[in-house]
């Protein structure tokens, strides 16, 4: 019963000092978000004790009678929020679903087809050092250099050369909608299973600002944590048909006791998702990315030889092009981070730059929106950004204007108290 701040000082510290930093800094790393009270309670709860391996009914330990309870409410919030036949709740995090969706569908050595790891995509889909690299064929679609813009003509010309066994739609760094119904008929064309991966785009999908991957996928991943704004963790969505694959896939294919804590949180997510303040958070974020896209192609930031990738944003974030700035992507990051945003560094497609230092930034609104930002406060946060950004910024006098507004939108109040 001994509180944290006695068995263990310097973790305590560790946690005051970063709820700190996510109190005095704006948080723009669009993989990011802030979850709701109601979530770190779950998280924090009596449920991390349980042990509950197999499913709601079906368990190989006693004592599930509760866990079942938030397990049943997670996945039946599930389906109703996306339309899906099948829910499964349980994959620890978004690479853990992507890799039982890969184990349900794929004997090693079967080709998978996605993104370049180089262009947005993300490490599971067919990155060589990752499980998808090392034990399946990997073919990769890319951004057309011109636009920045998937092209599905040259998506349909990797698929017919290549011929895939499963096609992934999704990515962690593009500015646009994918079109679902061209990637159903490209996977149909060449006999493929289409998986949408929308980790990044989910919330918007939930908040009906952006098509619905579920009617066209054979299987849908997505981490909870982003736009969606619950639970660090992951879950997947399928037609009836694939239901057993899947479950056998994340249990007993490739997790072992899954996490009730988290399981009850991302209930509450799923929740909380349905509801028309979550919408109204989720129009703020696109709004916010459409004002900082906008006032990052002003001619000022042009004339600083800033540009936005693709030339503006469908979706919660932003892709800067430094190609032409004096600012590589690792100093763009840093000048932000003393400034007080954060944000990361970013390859632009065939960037000219190391991975390490990079031409691009990435700047995600979800946690600016949850914070409660709205038109006005995005209006500046994009001047406070643009100015960062040009030549002989006054980043002690930016670093004020960061201040009050983080000062304005106070996060977690009375957290120490809870
Ligand atoms: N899929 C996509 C598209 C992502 O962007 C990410 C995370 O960045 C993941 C999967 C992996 O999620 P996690 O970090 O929870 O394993």
């Amino acid at each position: 019963t001994a509180p944290l701040s006695e068995v263990d000082p310097e973790i305590a510290q560790a946690l005051a000092d970063e709820l700190g930093r996510q109190r005095g800094t704006l948080e723009m790393i669009a993989s990011e978000n802030f979850v709701p009270r109601a979530i770190l309670e779950a998280q924090g709860s009596v449920l991390t004790n349980k042990y509950a391996e197999g499913y709601p009914g079906r368990r190989y330990y006693g004592g599930c009678e509760f866990v079942d309870v938030a397990e049943n409410l997670a996945i039946e919030r599930a389906k109703a929020l996306f339309g899906a036949d099948h829910a499964n709740v349980q994959p620890h995090a978004g690479a853990q679903a992507n890799v039982a969706v890969m184990t349900a569908f794929l004997k090693p050595g079967d080709k998978l087809m996605g993104l370049s790891l180089a262009h947005g995509g993300h490490l599971t889909h067919g990155m060589k050092l990752n499980h998808s690299g090392k034990f399946y064929e990997v073919a990769a679609y890319e951004v057309d250099p011109e636009t920045g813009l998937i092209d599905m003509k040259k998506v349909r010309e990797v698929a017919l050369a290549e011929k895939p066994d499963m096609i992934v739609a999704g990515w962690s760094a593009y500015p646009r909608e994918l079109d679902f119904a061209a990637f159903r008929e490209i996977a149909d064309e060449v006999g493929a299973i289409l998986w949408v991966d929308m980790a990044h785009f989910a919330g918007l999908v939930a908040a009906g600002l952006h098509a619905n991957p579920v009617p066209y996928a054979d299987v849908v991943t997505t981490t909870v944590h982003k736009t969606l704004a619950g639970p660090r963790s992951g879950l997947i969505l399928c037609k009836e048909e694939h239901k057993k694959k899947i479950n056998s896939g994340v249990f007993p294919g490739q997790q072992g006791g899954p996490l009730m804590h988290v399981i009850a949180a991302k209930a509450i997510a799923f929740k909380i998702a349905g509801t028309e303040d979550f919408a109204e958070q989720q129009r703020r974020t696109v709004e916010g990315a459409r004002i900082i896209a906008d006032r990052l192609t002003a001619n000022d930031v042009a004339d600083a030889g800033v540009s936005v990738l693709t030339g503006g944003t469908d979706v919660h974030l932003i892709l800067v092009d430094l190609r032409n700035s004096e600012l590589d992507g690792k100093q763009a990051e840093d000048l932000l981070h003393q400034a007080g945003i954060t944000v990361n560094r970013n390859a632009v497609p065939n960037d000219p730059r190391p991975p390490m230092v990079t031409s691009g930034l990435r700047i995600g609104t979800p946690a600016l929106a949850s914070r409660g930002f709205g038109e006005a406060e995005f209006r500046e946060t994009a001047e406070i950004i643009a100015e960062t950004l040009k030549p002989g910024a006054d980043i002690d006098a930016l670093s004020a204007r960061v201040a009050k507004l983080a000062a304005d939108f106070p996060l977690y109040e009375g957290l120490e108290d809870w």
